[in-house]
C-alpha cells in the first residue's frame, strides 16, 4: 500500500466541516481548527511517515497509532477495503492526529494520561460533530464534556469534573495494559523533517 494512499485517508479525515468543533484548551494548549489545519500541510510535505501494520495494532489493541520518535502513523490495512470511512476509523485517525499534533509543538506540560484523554475527547467531539451520534456513549463524561465545550467553545477542560472522571478511566484502561505507561517521560520531539 502505497504511503500517497495512506496520507489522502488521513486528509480526508481532516477535511471534516467537523473539525472546527475540537476547540478547548489543556493546561495552557488551545487545541483549534488551526492546529489541524497545519497538521494537515505537514502531512502534505511528508513531514509525517505513514504505515500499515496490522500485527502491531493488534498487539498493542489499537485501531491505529503514531509514533512520536519516528513522527510516524501506523495504520490499519482494513481502513483502505471500503469505500466510505467507518465512524471507529475516522475516530481512531483523528485520535491520532492530536497525538501527532502535540508532538509537532513540542508540547511539554501535559501527562500521557492527560494526553490520551484529550486524543479520547477529540474522537468524541469529531465523530458527534460528524455523524450526529457520539463515539463514546451518549450520557457518559467524554459526551457531557463535548456538550459542554459545544456551549463554550476553547473552554479549559483541565479541572473540569467531566474531564477528571474521563481521565481516571483512561488511566485505569492503559494502566491495566502498561502500567509504565502514565511515568513515560514526555516524548514530544517536534517533525523533523524527512529526507
Ligand atoms: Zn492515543
Amino acid at each position: 500500500m502505497s504511503e500517497a494512499t495512506l496520507r489522502a485517508l488521513v486528509s480526508i479525515v481532516l477535511s471534516s466541516a467537523a473539525v472546527p468543533n475540537i476547540r478547548f484548551r489543556i493546561e495552557g494548549y488551545d487545541v483549534y481548527a488551526e492546529r489541524f489545519t497545519r497538521l494537515k500541510a505537514a502531512i502534505r510535505r511528508q513531514e509525517i511517515g505513514f504505515e500499515i501494520d496490522d500485527a502491531y495494532l493488534a498487539s498493542s489493541q489499537a485501531d491505529a497509532a503514531y509514533n512520536p520518535r519516528k513522527d510516524s502513523m501506523i495504520l490499519h490495512s482494513s481502513m483502505l477495503k471500503s469505500t466510505a470511512i467507518s465512524q471507529r476509523h475516522r475516530g481512531a485517525i483523528i485520535h491520532e492526529c492530536l497525538h501527532a499534533i502535540l508532538d509537532m509543538d513540542y508540547v511539554q506540560g501535559i501527562s500521557p494520561y492527560q494526553e490520551e484523554t484529550v486524543c479520547a475527547l477529540t474522537s468524541n467531539i469529531y465523530v458527534l460533530h460528524h455523524y450526529g451520534k457520539p463515539l463514546f456513549k451518549p450520557n457518559g463524561n467524554a459526551t457531557q464534556l463535548t456538550r459542554k465545550i459545544g456551549r463554550k467553545p476553547g473552554m479549559d477542560v483541565t479541572f473540569d469534573d467531566s474531564f477528571q472522571a474521563m481521565y481516571e478511566q483512561v488511566a485505569t484502561i492503559y494502566d491495566q495494559a502498561d502500567p509504565n505507561y502514565g511515568r513515560r517521560p514526555g516524548l514530544h520531539n517536534g517533525l523533523r523533517q524527512r529526507l
